[in-house]
């Protein structure tokens, strides 16, 4: 239905590499690398190569020694030499810390985002790998950032559980949709009561402004929109084209070049001001984010669950970004992705950066039915999970149906 197209991927197949860790107790832990399409079995091989590594742990000695284990997946020197730290084993790094998370989580019996809001500012300290980073962020200073916060976790707890994060969202912005159906579908999302509403962009200028100006039309001048470009352009054409849409007063403009030039990103940003730049879902590791911070190359920071090293990484990315003073708002068009990493953003509000107006998360309306427990957005918030543990637990009837290639869907030409 070219759900999910845009100006880079033009015809998606959303898919993932899941992974499920098997305990000596009933609990699994759940958790998987959305892809759109080929490439899964290379995912897979490396998730089952660094998988390894955990066999046999203990559940708790594995919580204790969280940090020891993330900076593990990320220096075997034989398998390092495929990254360092990008790419497909670095994602496979993520799926199987995000594995354990939700087990940490699950043996709780509480949401990841209430588990990690729930330990102690060294804890969130000792699962991160500052390798790298120490230029940017010190473990004192994240120390420091998150004992700052303690103090507010109570009443930010409660402000999440009755009110939920700001959504925003994208479902009405995919670019094969016709001018109508896209219209249609602002309209919904308005009476939704979506805060802000993104659409793709990037293959043709005209075509942008012929967009962008009927959603004007329909949405009014004030009201916050945000365009895509899914890393289409070289940085001068970035410019030009961003300033050419000036007069849509866009609240960012998202990926306009290559997620790994940084530098790129911070003269477009100096170029294009005021309009913001944001970037992040492809943004390979923290390393990345601390120089595109560094720079000042973002106004919006896009972290996404399943693209880095796991929670790990994403703690130490919104530490940076508490450093830094700039809004993390995640990046969530996949599936999974708005399960998984709607428990990020809440730890954020209730333990690192508080409620404020700068966070809004991406919310797409596919596949959810096939979670444990879908996200569940209210008037345009995500309201907190309930169900213990990370969020990317789906049916086993949805896996039994698509796991590939024995699945129903593909043995019996089963079409739902
Ligand atoms: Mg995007």
């Amino acid at each position: 239905m070219l759900d999910g197209s845009d100006a880079m991927n033009a015809d998606p197949d959303y898919s993932a590499a899941y992974v499920r860790l098997m305990t000596d107790s009933p609990i699994t832990g759940d958790s998987l690398v959305f892809t759109i399409g080929r490439g899964n079995e290379i995912q897979i091989a490396a998730i089952n190569i660094l998988a390894e590594k955990i066999v046999g742990l203990d559940l708790d000695d594995a919580f204790t020694n969280i940090g020891a284990i993330a900076k593990e997946l990320s220096s075997d020197s034989q398998l390092r030499w495929l990254g360092p730290d990008m790419g497909v084993f670095h994602m496979a790094a993520g799926a199987v810390l995000n594995s354990l998370w939700d087990l940490f989580s699950k043996n709780k019996g509480v949401p990841l985002w209430k588990f990690l809001s729930d330990m102690s500012s060294e804890e969130i300290v000792a699962a991160i790998d500052f390798r790298y980073i120490s230029d940017a962020l010190t473990p004192e200073e994240a120390l420091e950032i998150l004992n700052r916060a303690e103090s507010h976790k109570s009443k930010n707890e409660a402000i999440l559980v009755s009110t939920g994060v700001p959504a925003y969202t994208t479902t009405p912005g995919w670019l094969g949709y016709s001018d109508e159906k896209m219209l249609h579908l602002t309209q919904e999302a308005l009476h939704d009561g979506f805060s802000l509403i993104k659409y793709k962009c990037g293959k043709s200028l005209s075509d942008d402004r012929r967009r962008l100006g009927k959603i004007r039309e329909l949405v009014g001048p004030d009201f916050p929109i945000a365009i895509d470009a899914n890393q289409v352009w070289d940085v001068g054409v970035a410019i030009t084209w961003i300033n050419s849409l000036k007069e849509f007063n866009l609240r960012w403009i998202e990926e306009p070049t290559h997620p790994d030039d940084v530098l790129g990103h911070a003269r477009i940003a100096r170029e294009v001001a005021p309009t913001p730049v944001a970037t992040g879902e492809m943004a390979s590791s923290r390393i990345i984010f601390k120089q595109l911070l560094q720079s000042k190359a973002i106004s919006v920071m896009q972290i996404d669950a399943s693209r880095v090293a796991g929670v790990n990484e994403n703690l130490a990315n919104v530490l940076m970004a508490a450093k830094f003073n700039i809004p993390v708002c995640p990046h969530a068009g996949g599936v999974g992705l708005c399960e998984m990493v709607q428990h990020i953003a809440m730890w954020d509000s209730v333990a690192v950066s508080g409620h404020h107006s700068g966070r809004v998360v991406e919310y797409v309306d596919h596949l959810h039915e096939h979670f444990l427990e879908p996200t569940n957005i209210s008037r345009g918030r995500y309201m907190t999970p309930q169900l213990p543990g990370a969020g990317a637990q789906m049916h086993q009837s949805s896996i039994d149906t698509y796991i590939f290639p024995t699945g129903d869907y593909w043995m019996n030409g089963v079409r739902i």
